[in-house]
């Protein structure tokens, strides 16, 4: 008798991690079946952004293993580059390259990294920033769009990499509060369309919206793993209860 079963988009198998003394990440497992977005809750400290960034390895772990679709994290070099272009990253602050503009920061990583001519680069660039909605902004410099058109650029620039993952940590933490709803409209719509996702936010709505599981973390640890409406109406741990209590 054989079971087959749909190897997961994201594995991490008894994961630990310390800075110095302090034990960051406690053992976790998961696996992300290919499709599903996650919303990774929990305190400031707890983390978060530490579980984002060992993903895609710009942070190294102590002991386990993380595997993307089956294929173990390499530690460094030329596989390190191709497997991280596979795990796109959007982080709070845009971090687009100021110095390029709009279209130049979407087709540098596939042209360099994914060697694309640059006519197809752009003409992929393009058809991704009229889906986030920016396209007309093409030919300026990061600093003259708003911080929610650059965050959708950002989330452009990670798409042209054609990742089979997407995490966002806390991507809308540093926009004005009127510019929130079109970066979350964007990630809504890439979660519809089947996209893995591993998202950090405090945005409550997006998570119920979105979310197909929740995982809350406190102290470096997965306390709860579970589906939203679980999470939301009956959190089973007393820090999640009280972390529910402070934000909604
Ligand atoms: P969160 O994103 O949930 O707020 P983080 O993953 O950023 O949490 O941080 C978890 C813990 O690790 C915090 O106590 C933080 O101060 C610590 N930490 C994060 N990055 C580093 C680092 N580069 N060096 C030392 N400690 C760090
Ligand atoms: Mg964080």
């Amino acid at each position: 008798m054989t079971t087959s079963r749909e190897t997961p988009m994201i594995a991490m198998r008894d994961v630990q991690k310390h800075y110095g003394d302090l034990h960051v990440l406690k053992d976790i497992n998961v696996e992300i079946p290919k499709g599903q977005v996650v919303v990774v809750l929990g305190p400031s400290g707890s983390g978060k952004s530490t579980l984002c960034r060992t993903i895609n390895r710009l942070e190294p772990i102590d002991s386990g293993e993380i595997r993307i679709e089956g294929e173990l994290l390499p530690a460094e070099g030329r596989d390190l580059a191709r497997l991280r272009s596979d795990v796109g990253m959007v982080f709070q602050s845009f971090n687009l390259f100021a110095h390029k503009t709009i279209l130049q920061n979407v087709t540098m990583g596939p042209i360099k990294v994914r060697k694309m001519n640059k006519a197809d680069a752009e003409k992929r660039a393009i058809e991704l920033l009229e889906r986030v909605g920016v396209a007309s902004q093409k030919d300026k410099y990061p600093a003259q769009l708003s911080g929610g058109q650059q965050q959708r650029v950002a989330i452009a620039r990670s798409l042209a990499m054609a990742p089979k993952v997407m995490l966002f940590d806390e991507p809308t933490s540093a926009l004005d509060p009127e510019m929130v709803s079109e970066v979350l409209e964007v990630m809504v719509s890439l979660a519809r369309e089947g996209m893995t996702m591993v998202v950090v936010t405090h945005e409550m709505g997006f998570a119920r919206k979105a979310a197909d599981r929740i995982m809350f973390m406190a102290d470096g640890e997965l306390v709860e793993d579970c589906d939203p409406e679980s999470f939301f109406t009956s959190p089973k741990s007393e820090r999640a209860r009280d972390f529910l209590s402070k934000i909604l």
